[in-house]
């Protein structure tokens, strides 16, 4: 009776009950000697069909076969199980590493091989492996570890079979944090902890504040304000960008609205993810929030369109953009320079306003060839009737060197840093430029088209 609860009736080897136990003690002293341990969950790939092909009886002899020929092969010490079907488990215990597992993998893949040549049935027969390995970082118990490795195997079917497949738990536990990171950015969305800072865009030369650009910060209960490279990586790819996104164009077209009805008519630019601009339903929606917004002119809504962004289809991206422009939407190209293909972007998207990359505007006072390329793109964007303005200018000497090089319009710590919607009116009512930048010649002639404040350019 013990036998029969214990181990398979087919093979004679052990069945999942006992493996359990087995792994159980293995898993202790693979602790205790301080060593891995690998499980290695094994499933047949053509096995259905060479049942099919050559009956059950023939199947059932192929299994016991391929019983006895792996555990002849397998180191003494190794625990092998079936647990149904087509699917063994084998436990290698008393591994220094990891990577001392592979020859035994690969005798074990070499090993079904052989069983179907003995067969000389021409039905092909491979397995598909999967590896999970013990102990890890993180506590995992006999279960978890099974399961880890059926997942693993499950991969190595989806890669091609014959192979195995190793469980990469450091990319599980990534995964794990990263959706719990999700979870509490969306639960931060629904408390509305989000708010948006604003840094102004002006003209340097005249001192004309040309617009705010608006940027997200995390108002976190206990890590403080977190700037958006503290959160928005987590929602790559994800769909609760487009809901941030639509959090971000709601609040800023609220504020434009405040500030118009206070007096102040700025435009206010917000940045899209490519995410955002994927969406079918991206202009209606975008349509419907200036409909509810009667009164701002949709020339102060300005997008920023990420040049590094993967945007995919750019046939689809460009018509969008032009119904965003019909709109009276003003859009803009960020981080100029910095993507694959600039010039293709620029060439098929329809955008009124390039944004030059800080990293060449910061690599401009001693960096040639950064300045170079400055002058290359403002050459660029005058021929194609496009408005520059630089990022980063971080000092009084980038606004300098700008002025000189013909780039009027700017945005960066020298100017103003990002700040809360409250202190925008008392900047733009108090901010002048440095004289000094008064003084710095104008390039003849003068590269950049003038910008006129609100109005699409
Ligand atoms: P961006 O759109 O290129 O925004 C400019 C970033 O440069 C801002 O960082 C700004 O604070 C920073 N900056 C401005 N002037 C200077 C300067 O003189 N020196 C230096 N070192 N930095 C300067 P921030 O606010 O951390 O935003 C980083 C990026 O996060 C933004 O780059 C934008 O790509 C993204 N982001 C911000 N808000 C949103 C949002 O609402 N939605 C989306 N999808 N992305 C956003
Ligand atoms: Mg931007
Ligand atoms: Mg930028």
């Amino acid at each position: 009776m013990e036998r029969l609860s214990q181990y398979d009736a087919l093979t004679g080897l052990p069945n999942r009950s006992l493996l359990t136990d087995c792994l159980q003690q293995a898993m202790a002293q693979a602790l205790r000697r301080g060593r891995q341990l690998a499980v290695v969950y094994l499933d047949l790939d053509g096995f259905q069909a060479f049942n099919e092909h050559l009956g059950p009886d023939a199947g059932d002899e192929l299994l016991i076969r391929l019983a006895q020929r792996l555990k002849a092969a397998l180191p003494e010490d190794t625990t092998l199980a079936r647990m149904g079907g087509d699917w063994f488990v084998a436990v290698l215990p008393g591994l220094p590493h990891a990577a001392a597992a592979q020859p035994l993998l690969d005798a074990i893949l070499s090993h079904i091989a052989a069983c179907e040549a003995d067969a000389h049935n021409g039905q092909p027969l491979t397995a598909s492996l999967g590896v999970s390995f013990y102990p890890q970082a993180d506590a995992v118990d006999a279960d978890q570890l099974l399961r880890q490795a059926d997942q693993a195997m499950f991969q190595a079917k989806q890669s091609g079979k014959n192979r195995y497949h190793l469980f990469d738990a450091e990319h599980d536990r990534g995964l794990r944090s990263r959706h719990a990171e999700i979870g509490q950015i969306a639960l931060a969305l629904q408390q509305q902890q989000f708010v948006l800072y604003y840094q102004p865009k002006v003209n340097m030369r005249s001192g004309a504040v040309i617009g705010v650009e608006a940027l997200i910060r995390w108002q976190h209960p206990q890590r403080g304000l977190l700037a958006p490279g503290a959160f928005m990586p987590a929602l790559e790819q994800q769909t609760l960008m487009v809901d941030v996104g639509d959090w971000v164009l709601e609040r800023a077209l609220q504020q434009i609205a405040q500030w118009n009805r206070a007096g102040l008519r700025l435009p206010v630019s917000v940045n899209i993810d490519a995410m955002q601009l994927a969406q079918a339903d991206f202009v209606p929606k975008l349509r419907a929030a200036l409909a509810r917004h009667p009164e701002l002119s949709p020339s102060q809504l300005e997008l920023e369109v990420l040049e590094t962004s993967a945007l995919g289809d750019l046939g689809a991206v460009s018509d969008l953009l032009h119904q965003c422009r019909e709109l009276g939407v003003t859009t803009s190209l960020d981080d100029f320079g910095t993507g694959y293909s600039s010039l293709t972007y620029l060439k098929h998207l329809p955008t009124q306003v390039l944004k030059i990359d800080q990293s060449f505007v910061r690599g401009m006072l001693d960096d040639p060839t950064d300045s170079a390329i400055l002058q290359g793109v403002l050459g660029l964007a005058q021929a194609l009737k496009r408005l520059v303005i630089a990022e980063g200018v971080e000092t009084s000497a980038h606004a300098q060197m700008l002025l000189r090089l013909g780039c009027v319009h700017g945005q960066g710590y020298a100017i103003a840093r990002p700040m809360p919607a409250e202190q925008i009116p008392d900047w733009v009512a108090h901010w002048k430029p440095d004289p000094a930048w008064a003084a710095a010649p104008s390039p003849a002639p003068c590269a950049a088209p003038p910008l006129q404040t609100g109005q699409p350019a």
